[in-house]
């Protein structure tokens, strides 16, 4: 009976991880004809201060399939991680972000809002990717200085002196460095210390309970004392109420991202919400 109970369940892990694979495979295909059908967008989230106005804004990939369904990033770009796609999707992210910037300061949208572009671990490791983002930089005639590129603590461990040599090299050109999702990863003192990134993104997961969680509380406001003493910028991800701002904003919290300032949008949203924004402050 045991071992009849014991074959039930490797059946049963054998068919949710067959499951698994050939749910992969369906995306992994789809994924593989997706930029050629333009299926891809931007999106930019307003990153804020703490009054709402715009500073920043981050770009987020949008996969829109043949019947308009869209496809959240968190299901398909671990996928394409896997399966070597990122390469081709990092590609196209970068090149989009570039005509973008070159697009918004022909409108007439200051330097000081920067476009922030998330590079996969993957695509930051490949060997070319400092040459290949400064060819896009220059082909598109972007200016670096309106770039900001996130990457994660996984990007940066798999070797710290590679990495920082590229940051460094990228730095030179003008382009900025955020440390994404910081918190969830090793998060190590030394190597923070170490590597010449202009911004920490307080991970969501910490905002959330930020007001009825101590340990998470704590862990904020420890995150911002660690900013203030490395003389790196603090934002906080995954602001969604009035409580959280208030709490952020009281240990010393300046740059906001989330649902209460606004959702990620189509560019010209976006560009529309810094431009009424400006209207109303010269009238006012
Ligand atoms: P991330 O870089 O940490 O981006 C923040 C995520 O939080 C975004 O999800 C954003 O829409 C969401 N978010 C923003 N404000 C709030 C809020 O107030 N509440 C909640 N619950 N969520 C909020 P999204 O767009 O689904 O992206 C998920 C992840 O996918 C990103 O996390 C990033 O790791 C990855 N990703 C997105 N675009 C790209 C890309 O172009 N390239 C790469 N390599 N990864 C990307
Ligand atoms: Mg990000
Ligand atoms: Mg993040
Ligand atoms: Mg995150």
């Amino acid at each position: 009976k045991a071992k009849d109970a014991g074959r039930d369940v490797i059946k049963f892990f054998d068919n949710s991880i067959q499951q698994e694979i050939a749910q992969r495979h369906v995306i992994e295909s789809a994924l593989r004809r997706a930029e050629s059908l333009n299926q891809f967008v931007l999106y930019y989230q307003p990153q804020t201060d703490a009054n709402g106005r715009l500073v920043g804004t981050e770009a987020l990939i949008r996969w829109f399939k043949e019947d308009n369904k869209m496809v959240s990033p968190g299901e398909f770009i671990p996928v394409a991680e896997q399966s070597g796609l990122i390469e081709m999707i990092g590609s196209w992210v970068i090149n989009a972000a570039c005509l973008q910037i070159v697009a918004w300061e022909a409108a007439g949208i200051p330097p000081e809002i920067k476009v922030a572009v998330n590079v996969s671990a993957h695509q930051f490791g490949h060997v070319n990717f400092v040459s290949e983002l400064l060819m896009s930089l220059s082909i598109t005639g972007a200016d670096p200085s309106r770039l900001k590129i996130e990457l994660t603590e996984s990007a940066i461990l798999q070797d710290i002196e590679v990495a920082k040599e590229k940051i460094l090299r990228l730095k030179a050109a003008g382009i900025r460095f955020s440390l994404d999702d910081f918190g969830t990863g090793y998060s190590s003192l030394s190597y923070l210390k170490q590597l010449p990134v202009d911004q920490l993104k307080i991970d969501q997961s910490f905002v959330r309970d930020i007001t009825e969680d101590e340990s998470d509380a704590a862990i904020v406001q420890a995150i911002l004392a660690i900013c203030v003493s490395l003389d790196i910028e603090a934002i906080a991800e995954g602001v969604e109420t009035e409580e959280q701002l208030q709490f952020l904003l009281k240990h010393g919290c300046r740059r906001f991202q989330g649902y209460f300032f606004g959702k990620p949008m189509p560019a010209c949203e976006l560009e529309e919400l810094f431009f009424t924004d400006l209207k109303q402050k010269i009238i006012s």
